[in-house]
């Protein structure tokens, strides 16, 4: 079983100067997200009040998030009273604890996933297997990840970085070892493929008697959970076997079904573009004859409550996982996803794993510098988070610490290591533009001297300008042409 986890992955630079070699990744991502990007405009593009839906998309949220105690237990008690279970799980560790023993409560060994972000982000598939338990995937894409003993690489289409050479290699040589193989001779064509992943995984669903799913939204009026998809494998999940385990981000709650309605427009227009998700399922609680005969739900925070403390970076959790962000940004078209060492890769991941997981480790402070800070990633999202503004945001704290939620308190976080001589640079910088006659001196010494000027500078800025030109300097400063050409207007100072 796949047992890989993002765990001690390499920092962003890093990860990323392997991928963009990878020529190979680079066309298949290419190829995906140029296809996915054409699409989603020509859906958005439909809806004339596109921008006021997106509005409302982010209003709702906003409100909901400022009142997210009173929705998370007015949701809580309606679970309750139609038959579930609710479960508090403060971190990673707790949730996968609760999953584990619910799963070995029901005495099985063997368990079935919809498709969740949330069960990657606290690594269940890992415990379970460390528990002894078997976790099936279930959604084509994953199925296709967990065969080739990979890690996703993208929100809606973890297998993104493969093409279809790529799955017929991995359908052919591994199905076999998790149970019925792949049909002889299969070819690459993508119907061929999907029937026999179709084939494999029936097997599953009929033996099934537990399965961990996710969910896209909860419905606090109602104590109602909904996933979207466009298989219908997930509908197999969650209506087949008899006890069902949803693990949810606490922000995943919206008060009412007429809220609802908005992100059910605002979400298959922009990660699918499709007017609507071919499968939309709905439960609540259990009901007898129908379903799963006990349902868990267990609400998972791991680093919610300390971002929705941040005034800056709370909008993140307005996010609705459609992908939009991803399949319009440069880095990740060439980077790739592995290179961000979370289940959330793209400008999502940028800004949400460094408020999750915190900037501790090499990798997590460098994640908010993944970005040219183009803006593509803000005028696609549904549900306008400003993720530059966020990024930029992230940097500062990363570069200067400062303070910060950890685990609910309030705290002054450390600047990350390696960021010194970045540091002194804005120091510098502040110090010359607080004194314009140091600066007009100081760019007439630029001037005078610039044939002498290197094109990469050494030391520590060595390596800023290994992948970027050193701007020329001009042979004279805009102060000194204005004072030239426009002597009547005067000069600053
Ligand atoms: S940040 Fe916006 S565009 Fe990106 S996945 Fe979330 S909702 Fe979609």
């Amino acid at each position: 079983m796949s047992g890989r986890t993002h765990l001690g992955m390499p920092s962003f630079p890093d990860a990323s100067r392997t991928s963009t070699r990878n020529t190979t990744l680079r066309a298949n991502l290419g190829h995906a997200t140029r296809t996915i990007r054409g699409k989603r405009d020509r859906a958005v593009a439909e809806l004339a009040d596109w921008d006021r839906l997106r509005a409302a998309g982010a209003a709702v949220k906003d409100r909901t998030l400022r009142h997210l105690d009173h929705y998370l237990e007015q949701l809580e008690e309606r679970v309750t009273a139609a038959g579930g279970r609710v479960h508090w799980a403060p971190d990673a560790a707790a949730a996968r604890r609760i999953v584990t023993d619910l799963v070995r409560a029901t005495g099985e060994r063997e368990v079935l996933k919809v498709k969740s972000m949330a069960t990657q982000e606290i690594g269940l598939n890992t415990a379970l297997r460390q528990a002894g338990i078997a976790a099936y995937e279930t959604d084509l894409a994953e199925l296709i990840v967990q065969l080739g003993d990979d890690l996703p690489s993208h929100i809606l289409v973890p297998a993104i970085h493969r093409n279809r050479a790529e799955i017929r290699e991995i359908f052919t040589t591994r199905m076999g070892d998790w149970g019925r193989p792949a049909p002889e001779g299969l070819g690459d064509d993508p119907a061929e493929l999907a029937e026999a992943a179709r084939r494999h995984l029936r097997e599953k669903f009929l033996r099934a008697r537990v399965a961990v799913s996710g969910a896209n939204f909860m419905v606090a009026e109602t104590g109602t959970l909904v996933v979207v998809e466009s298989e219908g494998n997930g509908r197999m999940c969650l209506t087949l076997p008899e006890t069902l385990i949803s693990v949810v981000g606490i922000e995943k709650v919206v008060p009412t079904w007429q809220d609802l309605e908005i992100y059910l427009q605002l979400l298959p227009r922009s990660s699918t573009a499709e007017r609507m998700n071919p499968y939309t399922s709905t439960w609540t609680g259990t009901t007898d004859g129908d379903g799963p005969r006990e349902f868990h739900l267990v609400l998972l925070d791991n680093g919610r409550t300390d971002t929705l403390a941040d005034t800056v970076g709370r909008q993140v959790l307005r996010c609705i996982r459609c992908s939009a962000c991803l399949n319009v940004c440069p880095v990740y078209e060439r980077a790739g996803g592995h290179a961000y060492g979370s289940p959330y890769p793209g400008p999502i991941g940028a800004v949400l794993t460094p408020q999750l997981r915190g900037t501790g480790t090499a990798l997590d402070a460098s994640l908010p510098f993944a970005s040219s800070l183009c803006g593509a990633c803000y005028d696609v999202c549904p549900v306008a988070i400003d993720i530059p503004e966020v990024l930029v945001h992230l940097r500062e704290r990363v570069v200067e610490g400062g303070p910060a939620t950890v685990r609910g308190t309030r705290t002054t976080i450390r600047p990350a290591a390696g960021h010194a001589a970045e540091r002194a640079a804005m120091r510098a910088a502040t110090w010359l533009l607080d004194h314009p006659g140091a600066l007009r001196s100081g760019q007439r010494l630029a001037a005078r001297t610039r044939r002498l000027h290197p094109r990469r500078l050494p030391g520590p800025g060595a390596a800023w300008t290994a992948t970027r030109d050193l701007p020329r300097v001009p042979a004279e400063s805009f102060r000194d042409w204005w004072r030239r050409n426009r002597p009547e207007e005067g000069t600053d100072r």
